[in-house]
């Protein structure tokens, strides 16, 4: 079989060179704002962070037991030691150590200064105030030093960084309860077709559902977004022209589903060529071929395929990508690896194709993946089931039950 794609005059795009373009296209955006450290979660830093403190900030016990210098260990013998007194976390020792003494010692608790060493409380025989210690007492353990972890004036996050849960928890660590970040981006969806129905009305022949809504209302689910959801536009071209312009004034980004191909109520790349600049417009991957990417105003504009399938695939594997350079995020890359295919796969040369698969890990921790069944690009139903890609490349020409291909898992779970 010859993919329609061999018969087109010039070579489609690939999804590397689109990619390329969209990154030489891209300006991230300057704007910072404050937020609290509670907000900041999946918000892009824009400024370095430093440390003002040591973490920890005092020398304190890593277990609860008995804190001693080990100038009163005696190699290969017990010893005994006079308990002086309790450091509790948050509640030092207030007295001085003497020579012949240990502490009661707690979790996280300030180590006396005399102190050197923190014997775990089960090592230990307490009889009231006295204390034996073993004669394998290890010395010099249990101990948390001071700036061991992070020392005060270190950095701590470079900036830029797409801040996750453990940025916020160490920046807390540090005390550091405000970060500037970048402003979101500013993002609006529509759905285009005149034979969509909301949910909750009852379908009319010729009718379907607008299942692409609820897509990107999922796949833009991100802290460094504000997202609205613009509705679906009837086939018209003024009406659409009149939707795309207006939100240009007002958004960042304007994604679009549906109408980006050559049928006669496809608007969507003549208006962008019309009021906007058409960047490129088809790429050679499938599902997706038909991907407009231009610019509108100040706003970059994706006209994204109308088939559910193909809006998931060409968003994870181009949008998300140029969202995050957008937020001024570093780039992340999806995480690829091999498996063997335990499924024979049907492919024609000429395009990328982005195949969905359900991988699995056998006790030997190596990964099968099999196909999850009917890949045209309006089955939502395989794409539900799949819990990965199956990356082809362009000249493939179909895989055979036991090949080695190239996943990409849709999460680190499986
Ligand atoms: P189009 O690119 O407008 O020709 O759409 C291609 C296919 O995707 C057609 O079968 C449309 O009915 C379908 N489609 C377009 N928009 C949506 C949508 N929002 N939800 C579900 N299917 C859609
Ligand atoms: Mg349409």
């Amino acid at each position: 079989m010859i993919d329609a794609c061999s018969l087109e005059s010039k070579p489609l795009l690939t999804v590397n060179e689109a990619l390329q373009r969209i990154n030489a296209a891209i300006q991230p955006i300057e704007d910072s704002e404050p937020v609290d450290l509670k907000n900041a979660v999946g918000r892009v830093l824009s400024e370095s962070i430093y440390s003002p403190i040591n973490i920890p900030h005092d020398r304190n016990a890593a277990m609860d037991g008995y804190a001693f210098s080990s100038h009163e260990c005696i190699a290969g013998h017990e010893f005994t030691l006079e308990l002086a007194g309790v450091s509790w976390a948050g509640r030092p020792f207030a007295g001085q150590l003497q020579s012949g003494q240990c502490v009661r010692i707690f979790t996280g608790a300030v180590v006396p200064e005399q102190a050197d060493s923190v014997i775990m409380q089960e090592q230990v025989q307490v009889d009231g105030q006295t204390v034996r210690f073993p004669a394998n007492t290890a010395i010099r353990k249990n101990i948390r030093e001071i700036g061991e972890d992070v020392k005060s004036g270190a950095l701590l996050c470079d900036q830029p960084k797409k801040l996750t849960l453990s940025d916020i928890g160490l920046f807390a660590s540090a005390g550091v309860d405000k970060v500037t970040v970048k402003r979101r981006l500013k993002i609006v969806f529509f759905s285009t077709g005149d034979e969509l129905t909301p949910l909750g009305q009852a379908l009319d022949s010729g009718k379907i559902y607008d299942s692409n809504r609820y897509l990107l209302n999922g796949l833009l689910l991100d802290d460094a977004y504000q997202v609205v959801d613009g509705g679906v536009i009837a086939d018209d071209r003024e009406v659409l022209e009149e939707a795309l312009v207006q939100a240009a004034n007002n958004f960042d980004v304007i994604i679009t589903t549906g109408g980006a191909s050559v049928g006669e109520a496809d608007y969507v790349k003549e208006i962008l060529e019309r009021c906007g600049e058409v960047n490129f417009w088809k790429i050679a991957m499938k599902p997706g071929k038909p991907l407009a990417f231009g610019k509108i105003g100040r706003s970059y504009f994706f006209g994204l395929p109308g088939n559910p399938v193909a809006v998931v695939t060409t968003f994870q594997q181009l949008v998300d990508f140029a969202l995050k350079r957008l937020s001024g995020a570093p780039e992340a890359k999806p995480l690829r690896f091999t498996a063997t295919c335990t499924s024979a796969l049907k492919k024609a040369p000429g395009r990328q194709e982005f195949q969905r698969g359900i991988v699995t890990q056998n006790e030997n921790g190596e990964f099968y993946v099999a196909s999850s069944g009917s890949q045209g690009s309006h089955i939502l139903s395989s794409l539900s089931r799949s819990n990965c890609y199956i990356i082809l490349p362009s000249d493939c020409a179909g895989i055979q039950a036991g090949d080695k291909v190239v996943i990409e898992p849709f999460s680190v779970f499986i």
